[in-house]
């Protein structure tokens, strides 16, 4: 095969019809065997988890929501397609979707909530996709679409599926190979899998940019290129640092750290697939599509070395102690890991002293009440709420300068290349 492509187009670049038309106009500005990823359109997925969470917790059809989801997308359809013929075809064709779906969500259990989730959820990338297909025939762009989930093997974990890598390689390449006999252009759905039995998993939320990882390392592809509406990988989020600037060139490991503290511009599994292959990943815009956008790939330095900023909002620090005033030692700290492992706790920051522990994670208000009566049993347990961990990659002066403006420093802590300081008192 030629050389392969995988380009990700995420829900914001797919919003509207006029980011639709976008799409298409940056896939028609060079000639390329591709693979497109597309996720659900804006935040479809979001008003999906709504009519899934009803049908769960009440065994009710939210009728305001299915509203919602079809007229949006029925608007988008009827600004995209001008003649009469082939609007009424989209529209029937939506039309069809959801009723499927709305006869689907009828038949499901309502108390197999991951099994229900993923088979409901997924209706927003076959919708998306199913208008954007329809959208290039009209153009006559000369396409192929297939379901991921003839592409993508998963177990059975639903709502967090793990790839089965022998078989998705298997039929990624098998497949994909005789499509691309007859187009150069395949598109398909990120986000979405299938068992062996053939019922719809999904990878995790926003994980289209795994699926397009997956995609990239089982074709060998050149590169993968994922679309944002910001230039790039950013120093910090914009919307929080007007002069956050755009990273040029970044290593591997260095998004991999990046994307550990929280940064959220990249799913976190996408790494790896790349690295194992070496296949660069373009961060870029769809919004300014000649500019160059961020490259990850073996380079020695994150270019430039300015410091990086991840910014945590709504965090707890808990701090447990003995009742009787002695030691916290290793058995203690044992014993409260292994609770909070059971309350899947995801800790981002530890910090010991001879008489107190503490840890600080994001903020559960469901979670939270519960780990603490737990841990009452054996300890003291105090606990502050709306807390702000900022970590800092390659911090200098002036940045550890900007923080004490910030708010009330809880817990500072160092290493040679990250600082991570958990604040109280946030100025918003
Ligand atoms: N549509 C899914 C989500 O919003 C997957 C994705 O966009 O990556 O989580
Ligand atoms: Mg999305």
């Amino acid at each position: 095969m030629s050389e392969i492509f995988v380009e990700k187009f995420g829900g914001a670049s797919v919003n509207s019809a006029a980011s639709i038309k976008n799409v298409i106009s940056i896939l028609q500005s060079d000639k390329k065997t591709r693979v497109v990823v597309v996720s659900a359109m804006g935040k479809t997925t979001n008003s999906l988890e709504k009519i899934i969470d009803l049908w769960h917790r009440l065994t009710e059809f939210n009728q305001e929501e299915f509203d919602f989801i079809k007229a949006y997308h029925t608007n988008i359809v009827e600004e995209l397609f001008d003649n009469p013929f082939e609007l009424h075809l989209a529209l029937s064709m939506l039309e069809d979707i959801f009723s499927q779906l709305r006869q689907n969500l009828l038949n499901l259990n309502p108390k197999d909530y991951d099994f229900l989730y993923d088979n409901i959820v997924s209706y927003g990338e076959r919708i998306s996709t199913a208008i954007i297909s329809q959208y290039m025939t009209s153009l006559g762009v000369n396409h192929k679409l297939i379901p991921a989930q003839e592409l993508i093997k998963t177990d059975n974990s639903y709502r967090g599926a793990q790839v089965d890598w022998k078989k998705t390689e298997q039929e990624v390449k098998e497949k994909l190979k005789t499509l691309f006999l007859e187009t150069d252009l395949v598109l398909t759905q990120g986000f979405l899998g299938s068992t062996r039995e053939g019922y719809t998993t999904t990878l995790g939320r926003e994980g289209s940019d795994y699926s397009a990882a997956i995609f990239a390392y089982c074709l060998n592809a050149t590169s993968l290129t994922i679309w944002k509406d910001v230039d790039g990988l950013m120093s910090a989020d914009p919307k929080r640092m007007l002069d956050a600037k755009k990273l040029e060139q970044v290593p591997y490991r260095e998004a991999i750290e990046l994307s550990y503290y929280g940064a959220s511009v990249i799913h976190p599994k996408t790494i790896k697939p790349l690295e194992n292959k070496a296949i660069p990943l373009y961060v870029k815009s769809f919004v300014n599509p000649d500019k160059e956008g961020s490259v990850i790939n073996h380079c020695q330095e994150v270019q430039p070395l300015v410091p990086n900023y991840i910014f945590k909002d709504k965090q707890t620090l808990l701090s447990v102690s003995a009742k009787d005033f002695s030691f916290i030692v290793e058995e203690n700290v044992a014993n409260i890991f292994s609770e909070l492992s059971y309350f899947g706790v995801k800790v981002n920051l530890i910090q010991n002293s001879a008489l107190t522990f503490s840890v600080c994670f994001d903020q559960n208000d469901y979670v939270l009440p519960r780990l603490i009566e737990a841990l009452q049993q054996n300890y003291n347990v105090k606990y502050n709420n709306d807390l702000q961990l900022i970590t800092i990659r390659h911090y200098d002066e002036k940045a550890i300068e900007n923080l004490n403006k910030k708010g009330k420093i809880l817990i500072e802590q160092k290493n040679r290349v990250t600082l991570q300081c958990l604040i109280e008192e946030l100025e918003k």
